[in-house]
């Protein structure tokens, strides 16, 4: 069995864009660190990105406009572009598996382990990270690797994703020697 990365909603809305996240940009060499790992070794890596319909998405009322599909917002990244072979799964929820073929897409690579990457850890990482559970999926955080909107909220985020979900947490750094 295989382990992916997955690196979750690093996208120009919310890297720079109209709802940016500080922590993005501290956390983005440490996401790269994990991503250049992954393709030197050939791990499955899977972009989950928000991608909206404005004027239906029940989510946009909540938080206005953003990662609205074909927007340049709801690109991944110039510095963590998609490459050839990897893959890129688009979201309207939280959750990277909610209504979208993440699932069915790990199964057919033979994964059962992830590597949850990107923001929020509070919102979209965790939702994405109970789904996986739920699925049976084992689930890796890096604490250096993923941040929220308010960064109170990290660590006792990741606090709740290791008693829960049953994550292993570690730093980027320990990860990248075990991988
Ligand atoms: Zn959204």
């Amino acid at each position: 069995m295989a382990t992916a990365l997955l690196i979750i909603d690093m996208l120009n809305d919310f890297v720079s864009g109209r709802m940016k996240c500080e922590g993005a940009k501290v956390i983005l060499p440490n996401i790269r660190l994990l991503l250049d790992h992954a393709r030197r070794k050939r791990m499955p890596v899977v972009h989950v990105c928000d991608s909206h319909y404005p004027g239906v998405d029940a989510e946009l009322k909540l938080w206005g406009p953003h990662a609205i599909v074909g927007t340049k917002g709801a690109e991944v990244i110039e510095e963590l572009k998609p490459i050839k072979g990897e893959y890129v799964i688009r979201k309207r929820r939280y959750s990277g598996f909610f209504e979208t073929d993440l699932d069915l897409l790990l199964r057919e690579l033979k994964v059962n382990r992830l590597i949850l990457t990107g923001i929020d850890t509070s919102i979209c990482v965790r939702h994405t990270a109970a789904d996986a559970f739920f699925r049976g999926y084992s689930i890796t955080v890096p604490r250096d690797a993923v941040a929220t909107w308010d960064p109170a909220d990290n660590e006792p985020t990741i606090k709740y994703l290791k008693e829960i979900y049953g994550a292993e947490t570690l730093t980027t750094e320990e990860l990248a020697s075990k991988l």
